[in-house]
């Protein structure tokens, strides 16, 4: 390794820093590397094995539209393909993937290594700035520099474990951490808090009992990630995932043990995640709730454990088998490694600016779980804007700022670096105002643009602009194409169940019509009228045209909600609302708001309220 000076360094290799390198190193003409620690492999998983799910499946094919890696690596490490959310509204329906872990992190390796990006393992130790250029001086006392610096150091820094009362340091299991945030960085303190996260016990595969589980196989229907793979694709063996729950029995332990856990007796004092609570969060704050899910899912096709999604825990090791033992399937169950909490530094992400980029420090930038939030989607959707915006500075054009109207990702950004918060951020439908436009099936028409302006012109961009040609001749095609009503088409229309004729009916009133599934019944049509469609192309059409009335309402209630904010509002009475979740209500009984704006400036209140008050006072 001779010369150690890059344009751009993404320091770690984890999800949001293989995104940030993989779309920096697109513009060619960019010297960039990544510097991660060496016993970590690039993009690992240390948490659930899995890739998308609800409102995150919309990140990956986002991130997958905009030229980015995710979607591939999911696709061509999938296991178990599912559509979640399938009997709900399109709009929440999403995309997961179960991964290999280990096969998801060697194609990571495979892409990276096969590029210009350099990759150095080594872990650095201190990180400052002279004049226009940072220095990284690793842990062997080697000098790296570059002009931008992306950091994504995970849950690394001053990382601290627990499992019961022991105390580990370390930035996941069997790895060292990495210093703290002030220490590592000359000049960044007034950016530090303290978050935490925690992951269950891994079981081995021959303690578990499955037939005593629901089984759920890998769905044939759900529609692979990346735009250049066919929709069907799977290319490693498919197997399936296990439903089980907990019980009384489960429970009880669980609060026998109250006393012993590191999250309510004060050992832990970072904040952990809301929305992906420990089975402890769970038991101690739901009292009247015993059953709840678990998932078992396999870790790899290769790999002997399984991993309980749904029983996060940092419970003594004795407490975790005891517990663990009750659940049906798993009387026998053995622990490979035992459930842990890990406590982290992260950054306010307050004193960022929408490309991630630290006010204070012009060129340093930061993305992923350091930014407090959690999941790899997440971390990944960061990278990817971090990344290109650096790299745009550098070669001084204009920053690439995603909407959050129009998505996930836009959301995602405005809300971490708008809001000031107390606990680890992570994506759902409910954070977007207009979530009826941010759906899976017209990512492309939502992010061609964005890509476009970078103007790189690769295959991403070709796919882009031909599923814009296609989608908008379809769309012609579904509003121009009529059913004359004669006998032939009555009787046509009504074998196949969609409705009959008066005078005429066009392709859009069909599918417009309640009894009718959009996506099937345009296929049919389409096959009758002889017309060939890419199923992607298709799906996108059926549903807008499907739901644009809906969609234009919602647009419509959008902008009546940016006028509402002086219109006064009984909180009594939305705390008796069943619209409105448990966690907002909590929120609004505490500041007791008397109009819109003020229930507005509540902090967590979430879009989708805001949105429902909105369209009822
Ligand atoms: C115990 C645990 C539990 C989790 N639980 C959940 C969960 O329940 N739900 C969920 O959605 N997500 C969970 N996650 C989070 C998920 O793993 C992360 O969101 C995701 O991996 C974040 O990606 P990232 O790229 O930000 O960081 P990481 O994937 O952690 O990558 C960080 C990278 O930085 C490198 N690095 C760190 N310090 C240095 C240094 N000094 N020098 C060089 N390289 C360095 C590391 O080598 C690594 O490659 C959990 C993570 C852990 C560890």
């Amino acid at each position: 390794m001779n010369d150690l000076s890059f344009d751009l360094i993404v320091l770690g290799g984890g999800h949001a820093g293989v995104e940030a390198a993989w779309i920096a190193h697109q513009f060619e003409s960019l010297r960039v590397a990544i510097v991660t620690i060496p016993e970590v492999p690039l993009a690992s998983a240390p948490c659930n094995p899995a890739v998308g799910g609800v409102g995150k499946g919309q990140v990956v094919r986002e991130l997958d539209a905009l030229g980015g890696l995710m979607g591939k690596l999911a696709d061509e490490s999938g296991i178990q393909f599912r559509t979640l959310n399938e009997s709900k509204g399109y709009a929440v329906q999403s995309t997961r993937i179960q991964i290999d872990k280990n096969l998801y992190s060697s194609r990571a390796e495979y892409y990276i290594e096969s590029s210009n990006i350099s990759v150095i393992r080594k872990r650095v130790e201190k990180v400052s700035k002279t004049g226009d250029r940072f220095q990284l001086i690793a842990d062997d006392s080697t000098v790296i520099s570059c002009s931008k610096l992306i950091v994504t150091t995970g849950t690394f820094l001053a990382g601290q474990m627990h499992t019961g009362e022991e105390v580990t340091i370390g930035g996941r299991v069997e790895c060292r951490s990495s210093q703290g945030l002030d220490s590592l960085f000359d000049g960044v303190s007034k950016l530090k808090k303290r978050f935490k996260t925690g992951t269950p016990a891994r079981l081995t595969r021959q303690s578990i009992d499955f037939s005593q589980m629901d089984e759920q196989p890998s769905d044939p229907g759900t529609i692979s990630f990346h735009f250049g793979h066919d929709v069907d694709y799977r290319q490693a063996k498919q197997v399936s995932c296990y439903l089980t729950r907990t019980n009384d029995e489960t429970l009880a332990i669980i609060r026998e043990n109250k006393e012993r856990s590191p999250i309510f007796n004060g050992q832990i004092q970072g904040v952990g995640p809301r929305y992906c609570p420990s089975i402890e969060d769970k038991a101690y704050r739901y009292e009247d709730r015993n059953i709840h899910h678990v998932f078992v899912e396999p870790e790899g096709l290769d790999i002997d454990t399984f991993y309980p999604n749904g029983i996060s825990t940092s419970l003594p090791k004795e407490v975790q088998l005891d517990f663990i033992r009750t659940i049906k399937g798993l009387e026998q169950a053995e622990i490979a490694v035992y459930g842990y909490a890990v406590e982290y530094d992260v950054v306010d992400t307050l004193y960022l600016n929408k490309t991630m980029e630290y006010t204070d420090i012009p060129g340093l930038y930061f993305a992923g779980q350091v930014c407090g939030t959690s999941g790899y989607e997440e971390a990944a959707g960061q990278g990817y804007i971090a990344g290109v915006n650096a790299a745009l500075s550098y070669l001084g054009r204009d920053s690439l700022i995603l909407d959050r109207d129009e998505s996930y990702i836009g959301v995602m950004i405005d809300d971490l670096t708008a809001n000031d918060r107390d606990e680890p951020y992570r994506l759902f439908t409910a954070r977007a105002e207009n979530r009826l436009q941010l759906r899976e099936d017209n990512t492309v028409l939502r992010m061609a643009k964005y890509r476009s302006r970078l103007s790189l012109e690769n295959s991403v961009d070709y796919y882009n602009s031909n599923f814009i040609e296609a989608y908008n001749n379809l769309i012609d095609i579904i509003d121009e194409t009529f059913f004359k009503e004669s006998e032939k088409n009555i009787n046509l229309l009504s074998e196949l169940g969609f409705g009959g004729i008066k005078n005429k009916v066009s392709i859009a009133e069909i599918l417009q019509r309640s009894q009718n599934n959009p996506i099937e019944t345009l296929r049919v049509l389409l096959n009758i009228t002889g017309i060939k469609i890419e199923e992607r192309v298709l799906r996108a059409a059926a549903i807008s045209v499907k739901y644009r009335g809906y969609i234009q309402r919602s647009d419509a209630d959008f902008q009546k909600w940016m006028k509402l904010k002086n219109k006064p509002l009984s909180w009594n009475e939305l705390l008796q609302n069943k619209n409105i979740s448990f966690e907002c209500k909590q929120r609004i009984e505490k500041v007791k708001p008397e109009n819109f704006g003020q229930l507005q400036k509540i902090k967590g209140i979430r879009p989708a309220t805001l949105a429902f008050v909105a369209g009822n006072i």
